[in-house]
C-alpha cells in the first residue's frame, strides 16, 4: 500500500477470481466459461462495429436495451446495460444502500456482494443458510435493505422456486431484492415475469455465462423505470460509456442468434446429469446443481487436496477456503470430452489413494 491510498480502503480485501494460468493447456472447469464459442453473428457484428471505433459509443445503448427488452416483454426503460453484471451489481449497492440500509446476502454466495458492500462503505448482514446449504425464506423478511439473491445460488447450484423469490418480495416492501440470475438459463425460473407486479424487484442477467461472452463484458439489469432511472444516475455519474460499441454489437449479434445458446444450455444441462451420475458412483456428495456446474464432496477425500491433485493432472476446479464449503470443489460443466477427462482424473486420483 502506497502512503496516499485513502485510509476508507485500507481494510478492502478485493475479490479474488478463479485462475486464468497461462503455463499449460488445461482442462478448465474453474470459473464457469462456457466450452463452445460465440455465435459466428457475435464476430461479425463485432467486425462491423470496429471500424467505427473512432466514435463514442452509445451512451443509451439503445438498439441493445430494445433487443434485450423485446425478449423480455418489457420496455426499454425497464432495462438497462452494464460493463458485465458484475458493475451492475455494484451500482446497485451505490444506488440503494446506506448506513441505515445494509447488503443482505447468505452467508454462501457469490463472493462479491461483501466486496462491493465494503468498497462502498456501507454495512452488510450475512443471513445463514440452512446446514443442507439452503435459503429458507423466513429468514428474508422486513431486513431494510438491499438483499442479493443469485439464483440458482453460486457456488452451491440451487434454485429458488418463483413462490419464494414472490414471498420474499412481499415479505420486505422497503428493500430492494436484487435476483442475480447469471445461472438461470441453466434450468431455473427467471423472475423476469415478476417485474411488473413488484416496484422493488431488480433482476440481473449477463452474457456472460450461457451466451458464451465472458471477455466482451456484458450484463443487464432489468426492474421498474425509476429503479432503472436511479441505476442510470449512477452511470451517468461514473462511466456513460461503460460498455463500449464492440460489446454493444457483440450483444445484438448474440440476441439475433438465441436458438443456438439454447441448444448450448441444453447440452450443458444433459453434460451435468452424465457427470453427476458417474461422480455419485464414485461415492461423491452433491447439491441439487440447476447452473453450468456441480458442487461436490467426497467423504474420503479433502476438498483442498483433491482441488491440488486435479490441477497436477492438468484439469483446474474451483475451491474455496471458506469454513462450511471447504470439503467441496464446484466443478464447471464442460464439453462431453472434458467432462470424461475429468472423471479419468479423478478416478486415478482415488485408486492411487485406494479409495
Ligand atoms: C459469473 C457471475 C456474475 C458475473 O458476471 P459478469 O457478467 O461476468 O460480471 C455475477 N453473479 C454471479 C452469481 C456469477 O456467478
Amino acid at each position: 500500500m502506497s502512503r496516499f491510498f485513502s485510509t476508507k480502503h485500507a481494510s478492502l480485501t478485493p475479490y479474488v477470481p478463479g485462475e486464468q494460468p497461462r503455463d499449460r493447456r488445461y482442462v478448465k472447469l474453474n470459473t464457469n466459461e462456457s466450452p463452445f464459442p460465440p455465435s459466428p453473428k457475435v464476430l461479425l457484428y463485432v467486425d462491423e462495429a470496429g471500424v467505427k471505433l473512432n466514435l463514442y459509443s452509445d451512451p443509451e445503448c439503445l438498439l441493445l436495451r430494445t433487443a434485450l427488452a423485446e425478449m423480455y416483454g418489457l420496455k426499454s426503460e425497464n432495462v438497462m446495460v452494464n460493463n458485465g453484471s458484475d458493475e451492475s451489481l455494484n451500482f446497485a449497492v451505490m444506488a440503494f444502500c446506506d448506513s441505515e440500509h445494509p447488503a443482505c446476502f447468505p452467508d454462501i454466495t457469490y463472493g462479491f456482494y461483501p466486496v462491493f458492500a465494503q468498497l462502498n462503505g456501507v454495512p452488510y448482514r450475512e443471513i445463514p443458510l440452512t446446514e443442507d446449504l439452503r435459503i429458507d425464506i423466513r429468514d428474508y423478511a422486513d431486513l431494510k435493505g438491499l438483499i442479493f439473491l443469485a439464483n440458482p445460488n453460486a457456488p452451491t447450484g440451487i434454485a429458488l422456486p418463483l413462490e419464494d423469490i414472490e414471498t420474499i418480495l412481499r415479505q420486505n416492501p422497503e428493500s430492494v431484492v436484487v435476483v442475480d440470475e447469471a445461472y438461470v438459463d441453466f434450468g431455473a425460473d427467471s423472475a423476469v415475469g415478476l417485474i411488473e407486479s413488484y416496484d422493488n424487484l431488480l433482476v440481473v442477467q449477463t452474457f456472460s455465462k450461457s451466451r458464451s461472452m465472458a471477455g466482451a463484458r456484458l450484463g443487464y439489469a432489468m426492474g421498474c423505470p425509476e429503479l432503472i432511472r436511479d441505476l442510470q444516475t449512477i452511470r451517468y455519474s461514473t462511466n456513460p460509456y461503460n460498455v463500449n460499441s464492440m460489446t454493444l454489437a457483440a450483444g445484438l449479434g448474440a440476441l439475433e442468434d438465441q436458438t443456438y445458446y439454447d441448444a448450448n444450455a441444453r447440452i450443458i444441462g444433459r453434460n451435468r446429469e452424465y457427470a453427476a451420475n458417474k461422480l455419485k458412483e464414485l461415492g461423491f456428495e452433491m447439491t441439487d446443481s440447476m447452473a453450468n456446474f456441480l458442487f461436490v464432496r467426497h467423504p474420503k477425500i479433502e476438498g483442498q487436496t483433491l482441488y491440488e491433485e486435479l490441477k497436477a493432472r492438468g484439469v483446474l476446479v474451483r475451491h474455496f477456503n471458506k469454513e462450511r464449503i471447504k470439503d467441496y470443489n464446484r466443478i464447471t460443466i464442460g464439453t462431453a470430452g472434458q467432462m470424461d477427462k475429468l472423471l479419468e482424473a479423478i478416478q486415478e486420483i482415488l485408486e492411487t489413494r485406494q479409495i
